[in-house]
């Protein structure tokens, strides 16, 4: 299942010209489909108002709705992001798409997802966003470079929650930028479910 729902998400059109400050490197279908169908199994999907930060191109939006979110509000400040976004998900409903810096955003939902800054540019560049999410939703799923995970451990501590589930990936990212050596560069990636305590 989570195979077919990969097919799905690998026929996304991805970044044109991504930004290097915003560090933008999309989802890989891959890994989309398998965390999005881990989180569906864990019941934190179907049914559910999901918030997604620094949505990108949509990759993880899309295949939240396909796998049944009732509402999906995607949360990005690039607008050429959105742009793609919008073609993308332009075979669902039941979605928005607020262009704006994450901090600026509140609300309150089930279950957020992201996949945001690793850190590589400017260091931290995950911790607004993982404090975001913890203010959103009782529930977090959020993706990070695995050097982050003592960071994490005490980040989900501090806003009160813990981490019940992690999943390792092997990120491959296409040659997008012109430091960028190999074709595809794979980086040790941690995906995380956080649930708050309190
Ligand atoms: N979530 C997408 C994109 C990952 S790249 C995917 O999984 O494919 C990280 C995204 O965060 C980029 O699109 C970037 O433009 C966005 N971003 C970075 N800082 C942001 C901020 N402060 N507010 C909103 N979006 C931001």
């Amino acid at each position: 299942m989570s195979k077919s729902l990969a097919i799905r998400l690998s026929k996304c059109e991805t970044f044109v010209n991504p930004k290097n400050d915003l560090e933008q490197y999309p989802t890989d279908s891959n890994v989309a489909a398998d965390l999005l169908w881990n989180a569906y199994m864990l019941g934190d999907i179907e049914g559910k108002r999901i918030a997604d930060l620094g949505a990108g191109t949509g990759i993880l939006s899309l295949g939240a709705l396909l796998l049944g979110a009732t509402e999906v509000v995607l949360v990005e400040k690039d607008p050429d992001a959105l742009e793609i976004a919008q073609k993308n998900l332009k075979s669902e409903s039941s979605w928005q798409a607020i262009q704006d810096d994450i901090e600026n955003f509140t609300g309150s939902f089930d279950t957020v997802i992201e996949n945001p800054p690793f850190g590589c540019q400017k260091k931290h560049a995950d911790r607004p966003f993982l404090e975001k999410a913890c203010q959103l939703a009782p529930i977090v799923y959020s993706l990070h470079s695995s050097e982050s995970r003592e960071f994490l451990q005490k980040r989900a501590q501090k806003e009160g929650f813990q981490i019940t589930h992690t999943w390792k990936y092997d990120f491959p990212i296409k040659k997008s930028r012109s430091f960028h050596k190999r074709r595809i560069h794979r980086i040790p990636v941690i995906a995380v479910r956080l649930r708050k305590t309190f």
